[in-house]
Parts: C-alpha cells; structure tokens; sequence
C-alpha cells in the first residue's frame, strides 16, 4: 500500500515525500480512509505509531478541497491536546504536511502571552492546534469563534482526562457546532474514555492499531530492583558502565526532577531537567538542547515529557515508576519510535512493586529483573507477574556477592514480548464530563 493508493492529492503526496514517508503506517492506512470519507473516528493509538499523519494529512486534503474560506477569528479545523510541548510537535508535523497547500495553521497554549495569538487569530486560521485552557480564555475574550469549524480532534483524549481537563472539554463541547466531524485519538480505551467517545461521535469507525503500540514492540524493557536511597547512585553507576550519550529521565515529581538534575550537575554531569513549574520558554530551550545533544540527560515529569519526538532516542530510563500505569506506555514510547529499537530501564524499589504490578498487568508481560551488582537492595522489591499478582512475603535478601567474577546482568539483553494494552486496567480516578447539550447532527 502506498499514500497514493489511498486517495491523496499530489501537495501531500510530495510534502509525505519529503519527509521520508514511504508507506503508511497501520493507524494511516486505516485512518486515512475514513476520514476523507467524512466519517467520524475513535482510534486506540499513542504516539510513535503515525497517528499525528493519521488524522492531520486527511483533514488538510478535506480543508483543501471542501468548505468555505475562513472568516476573521475563525477556525475551520482544531486539533486539541493535552500539553503545550504536544501542541507544539503537532502543529511543527501539521505545518510540515501543509507545506505545499494553501491553509493556515497555528499552535495556541497557556503559559505564553495571549496578545500575539489573539492578534495572529484576527485573519482566521485553517487548522488551530490549542490545548484546552487557553482555548477556553481566547473564546471568552472573542477572539475565537467556532461557528466554522468542520472538524474536530481530540489528540491523546485519555491524557486529557487524566490531567483534569475534563470540565474544559465539556465547555468546549458546548462551544462547538453540532454539525461536525470528531476524530478520538487514546492510548487506551477506558470506560471513561467511552463515554466520551459516546457522547462526542456519531456512528465512530472504531480503529486498533495491532499491535498497539509499534513503538514498544521494539523497545527491549527490563528493571532494575534497588533501594529508594540508591536510586542516584544507580543511575550515575549504570550510566558510566553503559557510556549512555543520550537518555531521556522520568521523575514521578517537580522536586525529584530538580533534585536529580542537582545531584547530576554537581558530578559534573550534563543534565537539565522540565517539568511544569517551568516557564514554557526554559522548558524548550532544555528540550531544544537535548534534541541538539547539548544536553546529555534530560530529566522529566510525565506531563512535561508529554509529545516529545526525538529522533533516535536510544533510552528511556524510569528513575521513578509512573503512578498511572498507562503512563508507562507512553514514556517508553519516546524510544523505538518510527522502526528504530531503544531501550527502556526502571529503577524500581520496593515501595514501588504495586506500580510495577500494575504495569505488568497492563501490558500483559513480565518484565525482566536484572539484580546489578554491589546495588541488590535491602528492601526486596516482592514478585510480580501479569496476572497482577504481588508476592507479599518477602525473602531475606540475597547477599551481596564480593568477588569480581559475578555474572554481568545487564551484557545480556531480554527481548520483551509485544506491548497491548489490557482493557479495562487500572483505573485511576477521574472527573468524567457530563455533556448535557443534546444529541448533535452528522456532518
Ligand atoms: P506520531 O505517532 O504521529 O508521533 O509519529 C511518530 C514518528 O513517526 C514521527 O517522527 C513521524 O514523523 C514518523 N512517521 C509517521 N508516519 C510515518 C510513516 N508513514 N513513515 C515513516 N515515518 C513516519
């Protein structure tokens, strides 16, 4: 199969081209489709599988060929999006695939001034990329109106509702003409993610990439038990013996990234960290200088590192394993992307084994131990498995072994098995919106 068997028109056709895209991903072939037949779409894919060309390249041909000119302040086209640093990469690919056609498109998201976007949406815009707050605050200061708009995405719609945006979105519901096509883009399909599917889509084609996530199926995982107290020592050992170059960290919070970047820094290490206590501009400015190789170790709480597309990132490493397991997913999904292999290591503790079970439910896997030397911790991490099962009794721990001939644990590399998501799973509490403005028409 190839893009132009599936119907697209020759600007995108070149612009896909240009960018190396030589034969559409699972998510495109099916997406694709649809979407220029108008058709409304709930789609289980997460980012490294080609969802963002998915649902982008389809709605650009859909602008370009149908509906009228945009009017002043309007927007034909808005694709929403859980984090400033999602909404930017979106709108870097929607503009790459846009390159050779005659629509407009633009990023909108808080933590910047509002004046410049309120200025640059007078003229009206084809495609607006917005993260739900500030959207709200552009519409209730009329610099917004929607009454154009023909299509709707909703980008990594679980993720939304995990970061408690699901009051903004059902604001925005109510913003929106009923007239339109919806697209749904989730890493998972939970029940909360179904209602909202059920209350924003007509008659959706319902989309699984198999395997879900093609990122992860070339990601080699495995875990590392350790104590709490040695996690920093753990990472500068494991990152000295393995020569890491280029590593993307994840810290569960704000001030166990500062304090890790800290540790790093005064070893002489070059790290830098993001999370959102940042201001937006040193956020990518840290971003920009990892993906340039400026800046060896990025540290990262997971709504920062949300979106990011590094080219080639050859390791994640989970300092802290993430409090919602579908998290996981997405983290690891910032290496083996686009057919490359990477690989994901966590320094999992013992305080962490209901995390790590939950994972291990989730992806229907066991992930591979591998005990590293002279770090065996002193508060066994219990037994896991997929099933969910945590062996509570813990074991005396193993001592550790003094002579140098000991086996190398971390030479020998575990292939992990596929990576699918586990429906239903864990289910973290959330605020599920309550829609309540009638059934709205098919486009
Ligand atoms: P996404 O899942 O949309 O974040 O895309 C993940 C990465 O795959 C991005 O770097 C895209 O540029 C790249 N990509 C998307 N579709 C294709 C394709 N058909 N062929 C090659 N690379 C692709």
């Amino acid at each position: 199969m190839t893009f132009a068997t599936l119907g697209l028109i020759e600007p995108l056709l070149r612009a896909l081209e240009t960018l190396g895209y030589q034969t559409p991903t699972p998510v495109q072939a099916q997406a694709i489709p649809a979407v220029l037949a108008g058709r409304d779409l709930m789609a289980a894919a997460q980012t490294g599988t080609g969802k963002t060309a998915g649902f982008a390249v389809p709605l650009l041909q859909l602008l370009t060929m149908e509906g009228p000119k945009v009017t002043a302040n309007s927007v034909r086209a808005l694709i929403l999006c859980p984090t400033r640093e999602l909404a930017e990469q979106v709108h870097a690919s929607v503009a790459e695939y846009a390159q050779h056609l005659p629509l407009t498109t633009y990023a909108v998201y808080g933590g910047v001034s509002i004046n410049p976007q309120m200025m640059k949406l007078r003229k009206g815009v084809d495609v607006l990329v917005a993260t739900p707050g500030r959207l709200i605050d552009l519409f209730r200061q009329n610099a917004l109106k929607l009454n154009q708009l023909q299509t709707l995405v909703l980008d990594e719609a679980d993720r939304m509702l995990d970061l408690g945006f699901s009051e903004e979105l059902a604001n925005i519901y109510r913003m929106l003409p009923k007239k339109r096509q919806t697209l749904l883009f989730s890493a998972t399909f939970s029940d909360e993610i179904r209602l909202l599917a059920g209350q924003m889509l007509i008659d959706p084609l319902i989309v699984e990439v198999s395997p879900r996530n093609v990122a992860a199926n070339t990601v080699k995982q495995w875990v590392v038990p350790v104590d709490k107290k040695r996690k920093a020592e753990l990472f500068v050992h494991l990152m000295r013996k393995g020569r890491w170059k280029q590593v993307l960290v994840f810290a569960k919070t704000r001030n166990g990234v500062d304090a890790l970047v800290e540790k790093l820094q005064g070893l002489g290490i070059n790290a830098d960290g993001i999370h959102g206590d940042k201001p937006q501009a040193t956020r990518q400015r840290a971003l920009d200088r990892f993906k340039s190789s400026d800046v060896q170790i990025l540290v990262a709480t997971d709504v920062a590192a949300r979106g990011l597309d590094i080219e080639d990132l050859p390791l994640v490493v989970n300092f802290d394993l993430p409090i919602v397991a579908e998290d996981y997913i997405h983290r690891i999904g910032r290496t083996g992307r686009a057919g490359n292999t990477g690989e994901a290591i966590s320094l999992v503790c013992a305080d962490e084994v209901n995390m790590l079970s939950a994972i291990e439910m989730l992806t229907r896997q066991t992930l591979t131990r591998h005990m590293e030397q002279d770090f065996e911790p002193e508060h066994r991490v219990p037994d896991t498995d997929s099933s969910g099962q945590v062996v509570k009794k813990p074991k005396k721990p193993k001592k550790p072994k003094t002579s140098g001939g000991g086996k190398r644990n971390l030479g020998k590399w575990v292939e992990s098995g596929e990576v699918s998501v586990a429906e239903p799973s864990l289910k973290p509490v959330r605020k599920v919106p309550v829609f309540n403005t009638g059934p709205r028409k098919k486009k």
